[in-house]
């Protein structure tokens, strides 16, 4: 498998507790499923636990290096399995995710 850029990001020590401190902060719950709960499109029984932590500004090899990109909390969003598969397919990238949730290239 060819080595994405992002893999040595998704392995730091600085993402592993910015992504611990973030889930945290976001109350453990998928933020999208949240939203639907309180938009009553969603039962509070299919609320999901955070799996992924994503950026709303996806990274690139141009921004990674940046920590206000890459680590602030402004551009992360804690969100399930389903709603992080929908966000990338709704942006006609072309990903699936492995079990920890990395983006892999198709
Ligand atoms: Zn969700
Ligand atoms: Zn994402």
């Amino acid at each position: 498998m060819a080595k994405d850029f992002s893999d040595w990001f998704y392995h730091s020590p600085a993402w592993e507790r910015t992504r611990a401190a973030y889930i945290v902060h976001a109350g453990g719950y998928c933020e999208r499923c949240r939203r639907e709960v309180e938009q009553g499109k969603r039962s509070l029984a299919d609320m999901k636990p955070i799996k992924i932590v994503h950026h709303k500004i996806y990274l690139t090899p141009e921004n990674i290096n940046d920590p206000a990109v890459s680590l602030s909390f402004d551009n992360l969003e804690g969100v399930c399995e389903e709603h992080h598969n929908r966000e990338h397919k709704a942006k006609g990238k072309r990903f699936r995710f492995d079990e920890n949730g990395f983006p892999v290239k198709l």
